[in-house]
């Protein structure tokens, strides 16, 4: 009786370290920003907020970035069935005199002063 219940514990302890394994088993995977190894603390595999917040202002600020008073905008897609800005019309005049009309502007936010990002529109 006794060899019984060892048997039984190992194979409950045994049981329960696989059944961790499979249904919890925290990968490391590589942050894409630092490369720490690290349990990936957003879906897009970053670690901290830190790195995430440089992942998204590395995409944010692309050459579609419209920076106006420090903050970056970009003009949406229109297949989401709804626009930015709750569709308020904006124009908007590049630095090189370039003139747009929009009414699916969305705002990233302020971008941070380390990206050091000058304004290249104004609003009209
Ligand atoms: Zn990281």
């Amino acid at each position: 009786m006794y060899n019984l219940r060892i048997i039984v514990s190992i194979g409950w302890l045994w049981l329960k370290k696989k059944c961790i394994e499979l249904f919890y088993s925290p990968e490391l995977h590589k942050c894409p920003v630092c490369g720490r190894l690290a349990e990936p603390l957003y879906m897009t595999g970053e670690c901290s907020d830190k790195c995430f917040n440089t992942a998204f202002w590395k995409h944010t600020l692309d050459d579609t970035a419209i920076i106006i008073d420090g903050k970056c905008y970009h003009i949406g897609p229109s297949f989401l069935g709804f626009k930015g800005s709750g569709g308020r019309k904006f124009t908007i005049q590049f630095n090189d005199g370039k003139v747009i009309n929009t009414d699916n502007l969305w705002c990233n936010g302020d971008v941070p002063k380390e990206y050091n990002v000058k304004d290249n529109a104004v609003f009209l």
